[in-house]
This record gives structure tokens, sequence and C-alpha cells, in this order.
């Protein structure tokens, strides 16, 4: 493949798109252009429908052991090349080359999982449910079925749904942020050399046009979506009004509770990772700490140290310790809400605005931020930021605490810092987030666990990973059989 042209995967080959028009794919370390991505559109959409429909007869009759012996080259592949991999992800994204290879250990975990097919798909049965009259549920694949990604995992992401989607029997295509795609253009190559069969996974790259033609298209049967809750109230809509099957996963405004009784060096360090791994740009990033009675004076002065002693610059040097945001436009978009933060009444303990790496003048850094003393109420406290800044707010108890939590619209994610196990309970009982970490900053669920948000933060019944794909990606047939005695032949 040519570096600098990303092309789409269409019925097993690399093809141009339709269309001339191209996205720019830049650096957000140090602003360099990497590549030009096709501006995918219906036509390119159209073919790649087509590939897929027309694997699907063939794919869905080969045996699930059968199936997911391409899955079990397909890990190999990744791990031969898991380093080079990692590099591609620091490259197009910006974090460090540590969480590139975060991302990618959990993104092959989803097809270790789905290597379980034969046993994950199995359906249930039951005998003489009336006299000489059995029921059994089969799980059958839907057909054509497709992703659409966002830009902070560009490979982690589209692994939460393309294993599955092809263990249970579907063909799948995958749309990947426009400003990330090299990575699953490097993946999808891989899994090319397992000689899994032309049209079972095709790339369709793009932005609206191409993500507006997957969800009209009749014969895509179920769409898989993850990025801003904005997008995918819309994508929510229309998909569901074309009659698919959605799934949604939307935005986030993650809150940590932090009582007196935690303990302050562990805590503050995996607040800090929590708030500032990945530049602050992970669905699950906690964006509030609520500091309860006494742990507002210590949690303050430790965590303000533990921002700015943060060595930021381009994630594949060594040392870097928090890379860029994905571009300039997001750079401005965080600076403005620290400056919104600040009239609000915050106080900017740690002001990452203006930052600059070393020799990376042209890089699209915000440094880490502290912002203390916003008022629950206010508007930062309830827009996602999505970039290396955390409030304080602060809560005279628990119960105060879980109630600004559970105002906020989104429920992407919550944890609470303590030792007592009665307060730990209390808030793992009552707290309206899908995703909660005791004691845990970035509460990811594994891959044979369902990755729950709620509220704002998801839109649909069935989550990503684990058993939830499996039920996303297939249908229940359930059949009742009657063979009576005397329609057999006599043995
Ligand atoms: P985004 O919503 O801008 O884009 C996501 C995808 O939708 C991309 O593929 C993009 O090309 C496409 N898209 C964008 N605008 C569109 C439009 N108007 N019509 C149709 N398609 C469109 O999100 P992003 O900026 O790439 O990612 C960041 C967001 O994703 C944050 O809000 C973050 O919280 C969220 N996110 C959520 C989770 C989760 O699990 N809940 C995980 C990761 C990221």
């Amino acid at each position: 493949m040519p570096s600098t042209e990303v092309l789409n995967y269409i019925g097993g080959g690399w093809r141009r798109p339709h269309s001339a028009a191209g996205l720019e794919v830049i650096n957000p370390a140090t602003g360099n252009l990497l590549a030009v991505s096709p501006a995918g559109d219906a036509a390119d959409v159209e073919a790649a429908v087509q590939a897929a429909s027309a694997a699907f007869p063939e794919w869905r009759a080969m045996p699930p052991a059968e199936r997911v012996q391409y899955l079990f080259r397909f890990k190999q592949l990744l791990e031969d090349h898991f380093e080079e991999i990692a590099r591609i992800i620091t490259t197009e994204n910006g974090k460090t080359l540590a969480e590139a290879r975060g991302e990618l250990r959990r993104g092959v975990e989803n097809v270790e999982v789905a290597c379980g097919i034969p046993i994950l798909m199995q359906g249930y049965n039951l005998e003489d449910v009336a006299r000489g009259i059995d029921e059994l549920m089969f799980r059958q694949p839907l057909g054509v079925v497709a992703a659409i990604t966002p830009f902070n995992f560009p490979a982690m992401i589209p692994l939460w749904f393309l294993p599955y989607a092809i263990a249970c029997g579907n063909t799948f295509i995958l749309k990947p942020s426009d400003r990330v795609p090299l990575s699953m253009a490097r993946i999808v190559g891989l899994l090319s050399q397992t000689g899994l069969p032309a049209g079972v996974v095709n790339v369709v790259n793009g932005g609206k046009a191409a993500v507006d033609a997957l969800l009209d298209h009749p014969a895509v049967q179920a769409i898989s979506f993850v990025g801003s809750t904005r997008v995918a109230r819309y994508i929510y809509s229309r998909a569901s009004a074309s009659g698919k099957r959605v799934q949604c996963q939307g935005g986030a405004k993650n809150h940590v509770v932090v009582l007196p009784d935690a303990d302050p060096e562990t805590t503050t360090q995996i607040i800090a990772d929590s708030a500032y791994g990945c530049a602050g740009q992970r669905c699950l990033a906690v964006s509030v700490a609520v500091t309860v009675g006494d742990a507002r004076q210590w949690f303050r002065g430790s965590i303000t140290s533990a921002a700015a002693a943060l060595k930021i610059g381009d994630g594949l040097a060594e040392g870097v310790q928090m890379g860029p945001v994905i571009s300039q436009a997001s750079r401005r978009r965080i600076e403005d809400l620290i400056a919104a933060g600040a009239a609000e009444g915050a106080i900017a303990a740690v002001d990452g605005r203006g930052a600059a790496a070393p020799g990376l003048g042209n890089g699209s850094f915000v440094g880490p931020t502290v912002l203390d003393g916003i008022p629950a109420q206010s508007k930062l406290a309830e827009t996602e930021i999505f970039g290396p800044v955390l409030s304080l707010i602060h809560a005279s108890d628990v119960d105060e605490a879980i109630a600004i939590i559970s105002r906020n619209s989104y429920g992407n994610a919550s944890s609470i810092f303590t030792s007592s196990g009665a307060a730990a309970r209390k808030f793992r009982n009552l707290i309206p987030t899908g995703n909660v970490g005791v004691n845990i900053g970035v509460a990811a669920p594994m891959a044979y666990f369902p990755f729950s948000g709620w509220k704002g933060s998801f839109l649909g019944v069935l989550h990503a990973q684990g058993r939830d794909a499996v039920e996303f990606y297939t249908d229940k047939k359930v059949v009742i059989e009657r063979w009576p005695k005397e329609w057999s032949r006599k043995f």
C-alpha cells in the first residue's frame, strides 16, 4: 500500500475510491501530513455492500469452528506486528507508545474472545415441551453489518466489533475515523494474509457521506457506532428509521469521588493517569474529581503537583508521559473551555493553555490542567471536554457526591476512592453509570464483559464486547419439532 494514499478495502482487494476528494491525515505531534484518506461516498459503500452480500452465503455456511481458524491466524499476525502497529497508532493519534501498546492489547483481547464463538454462539433446547414435541433455539448471523468508529482508539474500537461480527457468520464493513485510518489499513492488511475469503471484511474510508450511505442501505442489517453523543443520536435515529439493529456508544463526563480515607499517594497517581492519559481523550477518562470532606485539602495539592510534573511531547519519544490532542481545532476548543471554566469561577491551579513541546511548534499540545472550584451546576460541569483537563468539585458527604454525579446527562463511568467497604458498596449500588471503578481510575471492562455505558453515553440495548456482542450480531431462531412415531420407518 502506498504510504501517502489510503485505499478502501473491498471484495478482498485495495480499491481507489470513486471520488477523487481526500481528507488529510495529520500527525498531531508534529503537524506533518501523513496521508490522504479517501472521502468515500455512496458508490464506494454500494461496492462494499455488494462484496459483503456476495460473500455472506458461503461465510455463514462455514462451520463456526472453521471460521475462527482465521481469527487464530489473525491474532498471531497481530502479535507478530505488535510494535509496528503500536507505532502507527501513536503517529496518527498522538498517544504515547505505552498507551498505544495498551490499546492494541485490549483490541487483541477481543479477537481472543471471539475465537470462543463455537461455544458463545450456542443456543439452547428442551426435549418434550409437550408430549413428543421438542423446542430448539439457534443463533444465526444477521447478514451484512457495519461499524463506524472514532479517532481516539484507532485499532481497539474497530476490534470491539470486527472479530465478533465475522465469527458469528456476518460479513462486515468498517468506516473508520477519517482522522486515523492508517492503523486499521495495516490491521486489515494483516487480516487479508490469513486467507479470509474476499468480501467478509471491507473498509470504506470517509466521513458523513459514507456513513449516511451505510445508514440508509437496505442490505445493511446492523450498525455499531462509537463517537460523540451528538452523532450517536443522529445515527441511532436514522439507522433505526430504516429498520436496522443499532448500538451507539456516545460521549462521556466521568467523575471520581475521593473520600478522606483514600490512600493519598496511590489515589493521586491513579487519578492523574485517568485524567491525563491519552491526553484526556479516552471515553473513560476522569473529567471531574469530587472531593469529600477533608480530602479536598490533600487532593488539591497532590493532583496539582502530579499534573504540573507530567512531561509532554511526541508519544514516540522515550520518557514522554502525555502526547498532543488530535488536532489544532481540538486544541483551540479545549483552550476555550478552560477559559469558560475560569469565567464560571474556577481557578486554573495548573493551566495547560499555550503549552508547547520542545522542538514541536506545530504540534497540537494542551498541557495538563486542573480547574479548582467549578460550580457543580455550571455549564462546564456538564460539558464533555475530551482533553487533559480535570475539574475539582467539593461535596460534604458521599450522598452529595452521588447526587452531583446523578444529575449529569452522561452515564459512561464513575469511580470511588476509599478504604471503606460500606461507602464503596453504597456508591456501586446507587451510581447511575454503566461502568464503575472502586479504587480503579479507568474502569474499562475486559473483552469478556460488556462495555456498559448508560444514559447519554449509550443508545441501544446490547453493548459492545463479549456476550452482548454475540447477541447483537445474531438473531434467535426458535424451532418446534414434532416427529410422530407413525411417520418413521420401523427399525
Ligand atoms: P465523532 O462523533 O466526531 O465521530 C465518530 C465517527 O462518526 C467517525 O467515524 C466520523 O467520521 C463519523 N461522523 C462524524 N460526524 C458525522 C456526521 N455528522 N454524520 C455522520 N457521521 C459522522 O467522534 P470523535 O471525535 O471521532 O470521537 C470522540 C468522541 O467519541 C467523544 O465524544 C468520546 O467520548 C466518544 N467515545 C465514546 C466511547 C464510548 O465507548 N462511549 C469510546 C470512545 C470514544
